[in-house]
């Protein structure tokens, strides 16, 4: 999608800090962290967000959360990490391309904000 921010960084147009990448996915730092981990999972395939999503999104959907737990071993955060999709414009979603956040490295409070 031409105007999307996400896919202008997938397609190195805008620059970002790779993290991890494969033939289905890419992620990256976030630009503005909100824990000493935050990383954005993005698919290279766009979608605007969980609430557009179909049957043939499922394996996308699961493939983002293993990248997540890959790289929540890899950071060494398993005590306590979280993953999130923001979901619409009342959830703070302000980019629509879906994208997971994980986020992690300090303790997290519950419920969210
Ligand atoms: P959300 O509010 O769920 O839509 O999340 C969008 C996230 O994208 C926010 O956490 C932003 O800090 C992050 N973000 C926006 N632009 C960039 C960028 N160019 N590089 C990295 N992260 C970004
Ligand atoms: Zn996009």
């Amino acid at each position: 999608m031409s105007d999307c921010i996400f896919c202008k960084i997938i397609a190195g147009q805008i620059p970002s800090k790779k993290v991890y990448e494969d033939e289905l996915s890419y992620a990256f730092e976030d630009i503005n962290p909100a824990a000493p981990t935050h990383i954005l999972i993005i698919p290279k395939r766009h979608f605007s967000g969980l609430n557009t999503a179909t049957a043939e999104d499922a394996a996308i959907i699961g493939h983002l959360h293993l990248v997540a737990a890959k790289l929540g071993r890899e950071r060494k955060i398993e005590d306590g990490y979280r993953t999130v999709f923001n979901v619409g414009p009342r959830s703070g979603q302000t980019v629509f391309h879906l994208h997971l956040h994980l986020v992690g490295g300090r303790d997290l409070a519950w419920p969210p904000g």
